[in-house]
């Protein structure tokens, strides 16, 4: 295993990124950048920060993956940090701590999204929901059937590296890698249709976690109301 590298975005803020698989994800999700040769770590070794490192800071499980693929190895990598929490888009929530769900996968495809259970996960830390022009509307409605469940939701502004999906779109820099990215108008638009400012179980990722530090506030408001050990 090769040295560890830290995710970018992350640096900065008290999170910090594991992937034990060190393969590429099989979910493909659209417009994953882990999927297309652009991550800052090879997809093909695993990139895990040593305990002691990581220290008290918040370990984020997949950062390049997904928490149910190779979930036993996920876990069994997951338990040896103070502090963690999974990710995954697959509706299997049975995890050691915190995990947030992407409810949208296929953000295009309303057949395919996870709408609440019946009894719902204590550990659910958020679900993120995947939002566009293209699918604000539908996304709408996605976002609050879980909030009226009182569930945290984390709206992400889809970026797109191959082309924009209409109007509104500028491209430029995320991190990383180029890509096309909404227009602060196009944001605010799509932001009022999916609710934001009227809910407050609604939170936007802003995209830049040094600044934001929104999941870290979600990871402890969960850990509170579970007492998985916190
Ligand atoms: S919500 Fe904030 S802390 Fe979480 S991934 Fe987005 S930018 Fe980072």
């Amino acid at each position: 295993m090769g040295e560890y590298i830290e995710n970018p975005k992350l640096v900065g803020s008290n999170i910090v990124a594991c992937f034990p698989q060190g393969k590429p994800c099989p979910i493909g999700c659209n417009q994953c950048y882990a999927t297309d040769g652009m991550v800052y770590v090879p997809m093909t070794q695993p990139n895990i920060p040593d305990p002691a490192w990581a220290g008290e800071r918040i370990v984020r499980m997949n950062d390049l993956g997904d928490s149910n693929v190779e979930r036993d190895k996920v876990i069994n990598c997951g338990v040896r940090y103070k502090h963690t929490f999974f990710n995954t888009s697959i509706p299997r929530l049975d995890f050691p701590g915190p995990v947030i769900l992407t409810v949208n996968p296929k953000e295009e495809d309303p057949e395919t999204w996870t709408l609440p259970a019946d009894h719902l996960a204590v550990n659910l830390m958020a679900v993120r929901v995947r939002v566009s022009v293209t699918n604000a509307d539908s996304a709408a409605a996605l976002i609050r059937a879980w909030t009226r469940e009182k569930v945290y939701v984390l709206l992400m502004h889809m970026r797109y590296y191959d082309a924009a999906p209409g109007e509104g779109y500028e491209c430029h820099k995320h991190i990383v890698n180029d890509c096309w990215q909404p227009t602060w108008t196009t944001r605010r638009h799509v932001e009022h249709i999916c609710g934001v400012g009227h809910d407050h179980l609604l939170y936007v990722c802003e995209g830049s976690c040094r600044d934001c530090h929104q999941c870290e506030s979600l990871f402890w408001l969960c850990k509170r109301r579970t007492e998985l050990g916190a």
